[in-house]
């Protein structure tokens, strides 16, 4: 039987819970900074002549994030990446500079750190993204990379979660569920085999598993919903739909509804959630780091929406409304009442691993 947290522990408060005492902690915030700790994906300040710099920063952790058993360096790297150009994607902004920090366990060899670095490189040089910096040490315990990634934003204003109003359209980009399914086939032995096999049930756990370990930042999408002023307010679903649909409705003061049956699902998530007896709408809802677009639009921009999707081949998906704040947030099945959508997804000290 799990004890219950003592008060005053790291599980009773959880991540959110303390990433709100730091803010406390660091006081006001200055009147360049236009989105501070806790308030959205990047930090915005305001340089001389109006200009705004985005700022992110990840830290990632063997064991917490990644394992070395289900994911090569390269794809760690890749993937650290791309995970902080995902964040700025989510201002609409344009992702310019890296700098990168590790700390490695002496066992590791040379070459394990080099492919690493390729894969970092990889991601950076599909964003035009230069790494220009960071800092090495030994560790004593796993794998630490901390990746900062600096944007600037050509949108007069970025893209924020506090923008959404009452009736706004919610959408997503891509697919949901697939890096979670991904990350579950990964840990099985069968999984990890597939990686180099081809049968269409084999290609489907390949797609899954590449989803998981080779994510795409919706970078060109952000913008363009950036620049065409369309998006009320944007987050990218890297803890789950669910978790950062909460984060968005939180920092805009609405409620929203989900419609279950539009929640947009790849050949290869049906596919997996058939074989395993699961809802797919759950792994939609639930599963992470997906790193698509959640964001919301007026309903009279749905036109203009629609032919940027087609012009520039684009997938948005109309998955639900913004709703009065008291409603809160509700999720619509197939079948059956409105129900409560608890915010799930992963929060680190309260998610059991
Ligand atoms: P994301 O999932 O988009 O990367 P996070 O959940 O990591 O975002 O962070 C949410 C917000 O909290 C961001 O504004 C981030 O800068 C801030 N934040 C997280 N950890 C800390 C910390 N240790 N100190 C200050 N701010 C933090
Ligand atoms: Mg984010």
């Amino acid at each position: 039987m799990r004890r219950h947290a003592p008060s005053g522990s790291l599980r009773q408060l959880g991540e959110f819970g303390l990433i709100n005492r730091f803010r406390r902690l660091a006081g006001r915030k200055g009147v360049a900074v236009l989105q501070g700790i806790g308030e959205d994906d990047a930090a915005v300040v305001r340089l001389d002549r109006g200009r705004l710099l985005l700022l992110t920063t990840d830290l990632l952790t063997e064991g917490i994030h990644f394992d070395l058993d289900t994911a090569t360096m390269a794809d760690v790297g890749y993937k650290a990446a791309m995970s902080n150009i995902s964040d700025i994607a989510a201002m609409g902004g344009i992702p310019q500079y890296m700098l990168v920090g590790v700390a490695i366990p002496e066992h590791h060899t040379v070459s394990k750190l080099d492919q690493l670095y390729k894969g970092l490189i990889i991601a950076c040089r599909h964003h035009g993204v230069q790494l220009i910096g960071g800092d090495t040490s030994a560790s004593a315990c796993g794998l630490f990379i901390c990746i900062t990634v600096t944007g600037i934003t050509r949108a007069s204003r970025p893209l924020t979660r506090a923008g959404a109003r009452v009736g706004d359209h919610l959408y997503v980009t891509g697919t949901l569920g697939d890096a979670r399914a991904g990350l579950t086939i990964l840990m099985t032995r069968q999984g990890r085999r597939a990686r180099s096999t081809s049968s269409s049930e084999e290609r489907h756990m390949r797609f899954l598993a590449q989803r998981h370990l080779r994510p795409s930042a919706r970078v060109r999408e952000g913008q363009l919903l950036a620049t065409n002023g369309l998006a009320t307010a944007c987050l990218d679903v890297s803890d789950g739909l669910s978790g950062d649909l909460a984060h968005l409705c939180q920092q805009s003061r609405v409620g929203a509804v989900v419609e279950s049956g539009s929640l947009p699902l790849s050949p290869a998530c049906r596919w997996y959630a058939t074989r395993h007896h699961l809802d797919p709408a759950q792994l939609a809802l639930a599963g992470g780091e997906d790193y698509e677009l959640l964001f919301t639009v007026r309903p009279n921009n749905q036109q203009k929406l629609e032919r940027l999707a087609h012009r520039y081949r684009l997938r948005f998906t109309r998955i639900g409304s913004i709703l009065p704040e008291a409603r809160g947030i509700k999720v619509k099945p197939l079948a059956g009442a409105l129900r409560r959508l608890t915010a799930g997804g992963y929060q680190h000290f309260r998610t059991s691993p």
